[in-house]
């Protein structure tokens, strides 16, 4: 009997080639399953714990079947019985327990961490509905819940349970485990996800609305619930507290068993705090450490030597700040704690406010906390780090200079090219050898620069990854792209600092040439994905210019042969893996200083993308890695913005009137977009591009339309192209997050390796 049929068998009562799709996802949840159920986990003494409020997880059956190991014999079986990978993975549903990169980088970790064989386990909350599933509607976002836990799936529930204290109540929770085993690993590391058994959906009304004050009913119903509100930001300190109680209490728990008198509780664990959402884990810890009798002094010494913050973001709106009554009002056992903490701060550093744990509006800075109390710092790209000391955190680095690190972020090859490009890893294989596989390192592929049938097998990978997303399009959206043209994809959260709103310009642009007979040499296709929060209305606004976009260009037919826009539905982790491997043109706009790193951008490069983009984040160092001529850079430096923040420099208008950009911005108020459009969005947005403008769309504008001329006019040398996409692939290794987290562990965790 063989692997499969023994399932299907039991399972079913039927053959391979019986099974239906969705039998068969069952099928192989089980195997998969199993197989990593009797792996015993890692068990070395030291530890780490990465808390994070987010894991963009995505499908995992193909992932662990590659994991461990069994993913060709599987293949194997499922063709001969007739059936396809692909169509079995539509059976399972995808958890979006992250909004965007920060989310997929936790996801990426936990991934690379196992593979390395380092023992360490993810910390987070286990959302019954994720963020949320975007739908298209009147060519608007509209929000539906996400459920994914629906029996077949890959969480399992614990023995473990604990009891977090609230003011007028208190919870007991359930601990799920998601297995995570490392790629050709024995042993495997989990993903730890706290949960409520009280969660009840029916308290959801409309959309995504649900009682917010009803937290027995709703903690862990959604990721970040709305919290432009009152009610909705005590739910968020609700959630990070019980996140934390929980993690903390896992964290002695465990450490007790191996021995650990909480003395040395730093030789037993480390704790990672992925942005500040977990930071309240700090005071947590020494609350916990203070029940169980070590004095203040002692467990402050104790936290900060093993907990260490990372810093995701220069926007200052996503540092936290808590008001002291919010906390008072969820758990005011704390407070004596954030109070002594902030003495503390003030005993060491007197007089500076800008370290201060508690400003003067009695707010707690959640960042500052993790700052003064763990050990090291550390930024996501080299400019990012480097602003972070230069001017965001300036503050603290001139007082602890010796904290802050880079940690320049990391993709798992795994999912970002076996999985999502098994024909481009192949090819690497059969140039380069397997080893890559191991080490990601890809240099070797540069020597294949002058093979003709190298190239000309780059370009068929290309064309097939084509095919592919066409016929995804074509099912799951109902449109039909041409996979003969150009493919420009920018995919990401919908946000103005990445500046989509910039494209869509660009895009009238184009819609005006071709409308005035300058016909592309090839087609075009233009591809957007990416959520907007509910409450942010101008990234809604986005959304809606650029869905009204693709039907006026699509309901034309001078323009629809030569230019196509498209927006994909519910952008998330397996459309991703879809779009970046078809992609020709990798869209990496933001304003300078404001993308801290950006990992998409990694993702589209090492699938042989040409990155257009600006100097900001990792694009820094991918222009460093492939050069001037492997990458389109343009707009203004972030030094210059900077300093245009600094100065108020920055006028919008004076933008607006040249000659070049007015019309484009007229258009989107003009009586062709009105018709068809809701006028109040249209006019908002108008308006915000000519009045305020705050993250500079317009001032790189000129730049981005002669930055996209030229590479479009570049790609009609298809040979120099795919020779460009080559050396893209081959810099990328740099780009693994084993690397990346081979990194932490030697500058930060110091983990023995298993
Ligand atoms: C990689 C990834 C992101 C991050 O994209 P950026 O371009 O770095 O913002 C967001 N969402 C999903 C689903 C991803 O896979």
């Amino acid at each position: 009997m063989t692997l499969l049929s023994n399932y299907t068998n039991k399972l079913f009562n039927k053959t391979v080639a019986e099974c239906t799709e969705q039998e068969l996802y069952k099928v192989l949840l089980h195997l998969v399953r199993d197989k990593s159920k009797d792996q015993p986990t890692n068990d070395t003494k030291k530890k780490l714990y990465y808390f994070s409020a987010e894991f963009l997880i995505g499908k995992l059956l193909s992932n662990n079947l590659l994991s461990l190991g069994l993913y060709d014999e599987v293949q194997a079986e499922l063709t001969a019985a007739g059936k396809n990978m692909m169509d079995i993975e539509q059976a399972e549903n995808e958890p979006s327990l992250g909004n965007g990169g920060l989310g997929r980088l936790a996801a990426c970790f936990v991934d690379s961490i196992a593979t390395l064989g380092l023992n360490g386990d993810g910390v987070g909350l286990n959302y019954h509905y994720g963020l949320f599933r975007q739908v298209f509607k009147d060519n608007q976002q509209t929000a539906i819940p996400d459920p994914w836990l629906v029996g077949d799936d890959w969480v399992i529930r614990s023995e473990h349970s604990y009891v977090v204290p609230f003011k007028d109540f208190e919870l007991k929770s359930t601990l799920y485990d998601i297995d995570v085993p490392g790629y050709k690993q024995e042993k495997k590391n989990r993903l730890r996800l706290f949960d409520l058994d009280s969660v009840n959906s029916e308290i959801i009304t409309d959309g995504i609305n649900f009682d917010k004050g009803n937290i027995l009913e709703n903690l862990t119903l959604f990721l970040y619930p709305d919290d432009s509100d009152h009610a909705g930001e005590l739910l968020r300190i609700y959630q990070q507290y019980f996140m934390v109680s929980n993690g903390a209490q896992l964290v002695l728990d465990e450490a007790i068993a191996k021995g650990s008198n909480l003395h040395d509780l730093a030789d037993y664990a480390i704790i990672q705090i992925n942005d500040t959402h977990p930071a309240f884990v700090i005071p947590e810890l020494i609350r916990l450490l203070g029940e169980r009798g070590i004095e203040f002094d002692e467990a402050v010494k104790i936290v900060r030597s093993m907990t260490a913050y990372t810093n995701h973001t220069i926007l200052a709106e996503a540092l936290e700040k808590w008001p002291l009554s919010d906390i008072e009002e969820v758990a005011p056992q704390l407070l004596p704690i954030i109070h002594r903490l902030a003495e503390v701060v003030e005993e060491e550093y007197p007089g500076n406010e800008a370290v201060a744990i508690i400003d003067k509006q009695n707010r707690v800075h959640m960042a500052h906390i993790a700052i003064h109390f763990g050990y090291s710092v550390n930024g996501v790209a080299a400019l990012h780090t480097e602003i972070l000391k230069a001017s965001e955190l300036k503050h603290f680095y001139d007082i602890y200079p010796e904290k802050f690190n880079n940690k320049t972020n990391g993709i798992t090859f795994r999912r970002w090219i076996m999985d999502a490009n098994p024909e481009l890893a192949k090819l690497l294989d059969n140039t380069i050898g397997t080893n890559w596989r191991n080490d990601s390192d890809l240099t070797a592929f540069l020597d294949h620069i002058d093979d003709e049938n190298v190239i000309k097998a780059l370009n068929d990978i290309k064309h097939d990854n084509k095919k592919k997303l066409q016929e995804r399009l074509r099912k799951t959206q109902g449109v039909e792209i041409n996979n003969h043209s150009i493919i420009d994809v920018q995919i990401k959260r919908i946000h103005e600092y990445k500046r989509q709103q910039m494209l869509a310009l660009y895009i009238i642009h184009k819609y005006f040439a071709i409308k005035n007979g300058e016909i592309p040499a090839t087609p075009i296709t233009i591809i957007f994905g990416g959520k907007a929060a509910p409450a942010y209305t101008i990234a809604q606004d986005v959304i809606h210019l650029i869905l009204n976009l693709s039907e006026i260009i699509a309901n034309d037919p001078d323009v629809s042969p030569h230019l196509q826009v498209v927006m994909i539905e519910n952008y998330n982790v397996s459309a991703a893996t879809y779009l970046i491997p078809a992609a020709n043109i990798s869209e990496q706009i933001s304003l300078a200083s404001k993308e801290a790193s950006g990992t998409g951008n990694m993702k589209f490069m090492l699938n042989g993308a040409l990155t257009l983009g600006t100097m900001d984040g990792a694009n820094v160092e991918i222009h460093e890695l492939v050069g001037d001529e492997n990458i389109k850079i343009f707009g203004k430096l972030s030094d210059e913005i900077i300093e245009l923040y600094d100065t108020n420099g920055y006028v919008a208008k004076d933008y607006y009137e040249r000659e070049t950009i007015k019309p484009l911005v007229d258009f989107i108020v003009s009586d062709e977009m009105i018709a068809i459009g809701n006028e109040e969005r249209l006019t908002r947005l108008h308006n915000e591009l000519i009045n305020k403008d705050w993250f500079m769309t317009l001032i790189d504008l000129e730049e981005f339309i002669d930055a996209k001329e030229e590479l479009y006019a570049e790609y009609e040398d298809r040979e120099n192209w795919l020779r460009r996409s080559l050396v893209n692939i081959a810099k990328a290794g740099y780009f693994s997050s084993d690397r990346t987290i081979n990194d932490y562990n030697e500058d930060i965790w110091h983990l023995e390796k298993a």
